[in-house]
């Protein structure tokens, strides 16, 4: 996934306001640990972060990534079930009776080449779609992986703060939003438990030491859009003897985004975007077909069904008025939004303000999308949020400037390593500890 600007103005730099103290948990100390520990365990996990760096690997190819982290997570004493859902891991940790916490990272990388100049930079290179391409963590999965296992090692060392499982659990190919539902068909929530709570994180282009979150939609609804218009072929010189399926298309295209326009709502969130149309071989043969390929993204079912029937109507009313053929039309479902639970974000709230103070923001939604949403579905109430992982005065010059610092997919994409992996680790050890203390109260 993806993050856009108004991530810019959340981050907007106010005042610091004092800690606010958090009346059950000690969270001032419990802060001072999870730190002290992070800064002895670093080494190993710079180490981790930057041969995963190194080594990317793409959607569901993840065998090397992932049997380093199953090393690591035995190593910590976690019981380990590797090849689930294809290359994904489980592990649990169980600590007497007490509910069940999930905390997931992704496993996979990008199909590009990173131009970072880096030291640790990646030069693999593997085969994607039939062709040879380089392969980079450009989307900050491998932040992820570090502090998964960071947080994973201060968990234990706080065992005697909380009672029940932890269920670690990383996901492959996330960038193709498949790896969730492999490992939920595989059986994740019933060859293991299903968790009470979940949490996952993702890396974001604000500055670190801050976190931000949101109660309700966090990223959208994705859906990915197929049409074949079919025409009549001919000579580009007599088009009275075709029906141009070129045409169709040059009409759809403008005449889809009245739906967004027009139809929905222009208070709610929603986009169709047509990042493919082909049609033709040569300047003067009228085709016989034109096949188009976009994304639909949005955060509301309403708004998702509307504009779905609007684009079907548009496409149809299109084909109707060149006298063709009903076209071809397909919408697959890509992956939900991400919602994040109002309970589950509200005890987590209270340890985070009290440990990160104003570093800890309401963000907007965001309008990538994420397969975190598809454990959410399965029943399992969550909260994901965000982690800033460039250095504070870089990136507001950077804005300033008006060439913000390279965001997630960009082969510049460059986290500055201890300082973000310290704020994962923090805040998810953190916010796994407030649900585990939520839930020993019967709240
Ligand atoms: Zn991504
Ligand atoms: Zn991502």
């Amino acid at each position: 996934m993806q993050f856009a600007k108004p991530l810019l103005a959340a981050f907007a730099l106010g005042s610091m306001v004092a800690l606010p103290a958090h009346a059950e948990l000690d969270v001032a100390s419990l802060k001072q640990s999870i730190e002290t520990s992070f800064e002895s365990e670093y080494p190993k996990l710079d180490a981790l972060y930057k041969d995963i760096h190194a080594h990317p690997e793409i959607a569901f190819e993840e065998e090397k990534t992932a049997a380093k982290l199953a090393a690591e997570m035995r190593a910590i004493g976690f019981e380990v079930t590797e090849k689930v859902g294809k290359t994904g891991l489980v592990a649990l940790y169980k600590n007497g009776d007490g509910p069940t916490i999930m905390v997931r990272t992704e496993l996979d990388a990008l199909p590009m080449e990173e131009k970072t100049g880096l030291p640790y930079a990646s030069r693999d290179k593997t085969i994607w779609q039939e062709r040879e391409t380089f392969v980079t963590h450009s989307c900050g999965h491998d932040i992820h992986m570090a502090s998964w296992v960071g947080t994973a090692k201060t968990l234990v060392g706080l065992k005697d703060q909380w009672k029940g499982t932890l269920m670690f659990i990383a996901q492959p190919a996330e960038e193709v939003v498949a790896g969730a539902r492999a490992m939920l068909a595989d059986g994740l929530f019933t060859r293991f438990p299903k968790p009470d709570a979940g949490f996952a994180l993702h890396a974001g282009v604000f500055p670190y030491g801050f976190v931000g979150y949101r109660v309700g939609v966090g990223w959208s609804n994705e859906d990915g859009l197929y049409i074949k218009f079919e025409g009549r072929g001919g000579h580009g010189a007599m088009p009275q003897a075709t029906i141009d399926p070129v045409m169709m298309a040059s009409r759809f295209v403008v005449d889809a985004q009245s739906v967004i326009s027009r139809e929905k709502d222009p208070t709610e969130f929603g986009v169709v975007s047509i990042g493919s149309l082909h049609a033709g071989t040569a300047d003067n043969i009228i085709p016989d077909e034109a096949v188009l390929l976009g994304t639909i993204r949005t955060f509301n079912p309403d708004v998702r069904a509307k504009m779905h029937d609007g684009i079907e109507r548009t496409a149809k009313a299109v084909a109707a008025m060149a006298n063709a053929p009903a076209p071809d039309i397909k919408i697959t479902e890509g992956t939900k939004a991400v919602v994040n639970d109002a309970a589950v974000v509200a005890t987590a709230e209270k340890v985070l303000k009290a440990a990160f103070g104003d570093k800890f923001r309401v963000t907007p939604p965001l309008t990538p999308s994420e397969d975190f949403s598809e454990y959410i579905n399965a029943g399992v109430p969550s909260m994901m949020f965000n982690i800033g992982v460039y250095e504070l005065e870089k990136w507001a010059a950077a804005n300033k400037s008006g060439t913000p610092l390279p965001g997630n997919h960009s082969p510049l994409f460059a986290p500055v390593p201890k300082p973000t992996i310290q704020t994962g680790v923090t805040a998810m050890t953190l916010a796994v500890l407030s649900a585990f203390d939520q839930r020993a109260k019967g709240q």
